[in-house]
This record gives structure tokens, sequence and C-alpha cells, in this order.
């Protein structure tokens, strides 16, 4: 409950490359905020590949007890992840939202309208499974007659299914035009996506939900038809519910509608706990340069608040960094402009 709080208190982890420039950006967006959320409290965390390599492990287990006992919630930046195989490394991101059972993955992709009031070309939000799906990682090769054979396991259960169905029709009751489109590949793989799609439908009509879904309308687009669709009408789309791989590149396809990966926020979200994420990675091009744009992570940070109630200060945030936006006078050089993180910080907190 959002009432009860005194302090929030919020785990930070930069982690790697720009995460360690664009999660301290967000942090003093936070504290901007002022009365209009309880007094923010910021604990540090180390996960990561320098993490790893200065200590042998990833995410060290001090990190995930902290977000567990003293987190009302937590940012986290980006991981380098080596490009080839390291013995003892895996992916700290991954087997954080298998911690702390962070089963969505949520990336709303909004324009900015060209002046405010006005409706935005593409509004909609991608809502991924987080646990199963091809991320399962079984995998395994087996040598036959014919050479090397590859295969890997695909997960899909009805629990994850209807858990993520209920978030996105939840997403979708709140917005506006109330759409939700399943995105699976049934024609092909019938038991898997047919089971997905089954189930995510079912929670339209589950006995639980007492009609609290009648007012979404819900559409069905195979994968492949839905990327199509994707470029030459985004504004079909209102909430988007897929399994984990097809939700992975639709929202980094929808990411690239809107110009920059440097503007695109997400949040893990489970039932007990909501981490805010940028949708970029670690951005070794340009890390360390002070040029990174932070405004994913203010975003990051402004649906972490909303997740938790806070909406007068999550509003603040998404209005300011429209108008540094819409303005373009102080951008960062990936949306063409000259201006630095600390600059572009700077406009934001200005407007705020
Ligand atoms: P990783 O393996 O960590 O994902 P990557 O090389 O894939 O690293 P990304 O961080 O995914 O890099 O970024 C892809 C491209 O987008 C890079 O050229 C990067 O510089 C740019 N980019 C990503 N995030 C930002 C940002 N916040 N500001 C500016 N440019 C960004
Ligand atoms: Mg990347």
């Amino acid at each position: 409950s959002t009432a009860a709080r005194s302090s929030l208190k919020i785990g930070l982890i930069p982690a790697d490359g720009i995460g360690k420039e664009v999660i301290p950006a967000a942090r003093t967006a936070i504290e901007a905020l002022g009365s209009d959320i309880p007094k923010p409290e910021f604990i540090e965390l180390l996960a990561g590949w320098e993490t790893f390599t200065r200590y042998g492990v990833a995410l060290p287990e001090e990190t995930v007890k902290i977000l567990r006992s003293d987190c009302d919630c937590a940012l986290f930046g980006s991981v380098s992840s080596p490009s080839r195989k390291v013995i003892g490394y895996s992916s700290p991101i991954v087997a954080l939202r298998k911690e702390l059972d962070l089963y969505a993955n949520i990336r709303p992709v909004v324009s900015v309208a060209p002046e405010a009031g006005q409706t935005p070309a593409v509004d909609l939000v991608v809502v991924r499974e987080n646990t199963e799906c091809l991320y399962v990682k079984q995998e395994e090769q087996i040598i036959t007659e014919n050479g090397k054979e590859a295969r890997a396991t695909r997960l899909i259960t009805e629990r994850a299914s209807r858990r993520i169905g209920k978030m996105a029709f939840d997403l979708a009751l709140e917005r506006q035009r109330k759409h939700l489109t399943i995105i699976h590949k049934s024609n092909v793989l019938s038991v898997t996506d047919g089971l997905f799609r089954e189930t995510v439908r079912k929670v339209h009509t589950f006995p639980d939900a007492e009609g609290k879904y009648d007012s979404v309308s819900v559409m069905e687009q195979l994968v492949d038809s839905a990327v199509y669709r994707l470029f030459r009408e985004p504004e079909v789309f209102d909430v988007m519910v897929a399994p984990n791989l097809y939700g992975d590149i639709l929202s980094d396809a929808a990411a690239a509608l809107v110009g920059s990966l440097g503007l695109v926020p997400s949040v893990n979200a489970g039932d007990d706990f909501v981490m805010g994420e940028p949708v970029h990675g670690s951005a070794p091009d340009i890390a360390g340069k002070g040029i990174a744009n932070p405004i994913a992570s203010i975003r990051s940070a402004a649906l972490m608040l909303r997740r938790l109630g806070y909406t007068k200060g999550a509003d603040r945030l998404d209005t300011a960094v429209d108008q540094v936006i819409r303005e373009g006078t102080t951008l960062t050089p990936d949306l063409n402009g000259k201006s630095s993180t600390t600059e572009v910080l700077d406009a934001v907190l200005k407007k705020l």
C-alpha cells in the first residue's frame, strides 16, 4: 500500500557501462520530486560483469537479500556480457528476475507528439512473459550419423500464461483504448503457442474475473505479421502480450519506431516487487564519455513509481521529459543533439 510508507527504499543497481551514468541521473530526478513521493532512500547494490571480474560472482547474495528484505523497489542499469561463454558467469538480470519472481517485463513505447495534448503516433505497451519459453535455456547438442544436431526446450505453462495474461488485461483496463493483442505463432507451434493463446484468452472470461475485463477488446496476431504491422500501422496496437522470445523481439522492434533505444523504459514486475530498467544495454561504444541519454532511465523510474501508485510523481517525470524532447534544444547525440547526460538531466530538473 502507498499510504503506509514514510520513506521509499529504492535499491540502485547501476551495474556496467552507461548504467553507471544513467542510473545516478534517474536518482537525481527522483530526488527532485520532493513531497510527491515518500522520502526516497537509496541503497547502492552490486551486480554485473565488473562485479564478476572483481568478486567472482555476477549477482552477490547480499544484493538479492537486501532487495528482498529492505527495498520497496529497485532500478537496474545495464550489464555488459562477454561475447564468449565464460565459466561461472551468467546474466545477473536473468537471475534477478527469477529470484524476485519478476514474471512480467512491461515496455511502453510512446512517441512524443509535436505539441502537448496531441495524440502520439505510437502509444503501445509490450507485455513480455519473463520466466519461460526458450529462456529456460535447456539446450543440448548430439552427434548423429549426419553430423551435429542441436535442440532447445521451449516451455509454456498454464500458470505463467495466466498470470501474464492477467497482468496484460489489468494494464489494458487502465488505458483509454482498452485493447489487447495476443501475439503467438500457433499456426506452427499449436501445442505451446496454442496453450499460451488459449490461456490468455480464458483470462477474459475467467470465473474469478467476474466481468472485470468485459470492457477490454481482444485481438490476436501471428508474431511475424505483428512485426510487419507494427512498422506499417503502429497506431492499431494498444497492449500486446507475448511469450518471452517474441516479446523480446517485438519490444526492440517497437523501440526503433520512436527514434532511439535511449528513450525506451521498462519495468520488471511481479506480484510483490517492481524493478525499473532501461531497455538499452551497456552501450560499450559510448560508455564513460558522458553522452548517454538518461531519458530511458528517468522514464523507467516513472514507470516504477506508477506501479507503486505514485501517479503524481510519475506524471511529473514523464511530463518533464516530454517537454525536453519537444523543445529539442538539449538532446544527447543519439537524438542528433550535442548535449551531455548531465545537461539533459539538468534540463529535465528545470522542467520539474
Ligand atoms: P549490450 O551487449 O550491453 O546490450 P550493445 O553493444 O548491444 O551492448 P546497446 O546498449 O544495446 O549496446 O546499444 C545499442 C546501440 O544504441 C549502441 O550504439 C549504443 O551506443 C546506443 N545506445 C543505447 N543506449 C543508449 C543511450 N542511453 N544513449 C545513447 N545511445 C544509446
Ligand atoms: Mg544490446
